[in-house]
């Protein structure tokens, strides 16, 4: 695969309901209501696979995973983004660096913004200076301002190995 860098933009939308379990780059948040979706609807890791699959130029994560295969139904979403990588990997690239916005109104996510950055460096592998993970509100409007959802974009940059 050509270039010795490759970018990659990821995005996706989960809505909020009840009875789900809230869980953003792996780490599970408490809040009174979680995200929906056919996986665990880790809104974070699906908007960071799409951005490298981006990167990559192999489509999305709907493409490699489809959601009307039962198989995938709840699957940690880890999964994923690790099948992602390895993808990275096999094309001759690393890591360069990621860097991810959330956008929510609630809950804040202050609190969880390091051990989110520390589980997805473990996932791939990588130092977790590579992973900047941020938040923000949509300042109480649309659909993310009325608690309705949330919303995650994500760009990545990778490198040719050894270059
Ligand atoms: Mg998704």
């Amino acid at each position: 695969m050509s270039g010795k860098f490759r970018i990659g933009f990821g995005y996706d939308v989960h809505r909020f309901a009840e009875g789900r379990k809230l869980i953003l780059g792996g780490v599970e948040i408490p809040h009174d209501k979680g995200l929906l979706g056919h996986s665990d609807a880790d809104a974070l890791l699906h908007s960071i696979t799409d951005a490298l699959l981006g990167a990559l130029a192999l489509g999305d994560i709907g493409r490699h995973f489809p959601d009307t295969d039962p198989l995938n139904k709840n699957k940690a979403s880890k999964v994923f983004l690790k099948y992602a990588y390895d993808l990275v990997v096999e094309k001759g690239f690393s890591l360069s660096n990621i860097d991810a916005t959330i956008v929510t109104e609630k809950p804040k996510l202050l609190p969880y913004i390091e051990s989110i950055r520390k589980n997805i460096a473990g996932i791939l592998g990588v130092e977790t200076e590579k992973i900047s993970v941020k938040a923000t509100t949509s300042e109480r409007m649309g659909f993310v301002g009325s608690g309705e959802g949330l919303k995650v974009y994500s760009v990545v940059l990778i490198e040719k190995s050894g270059s």
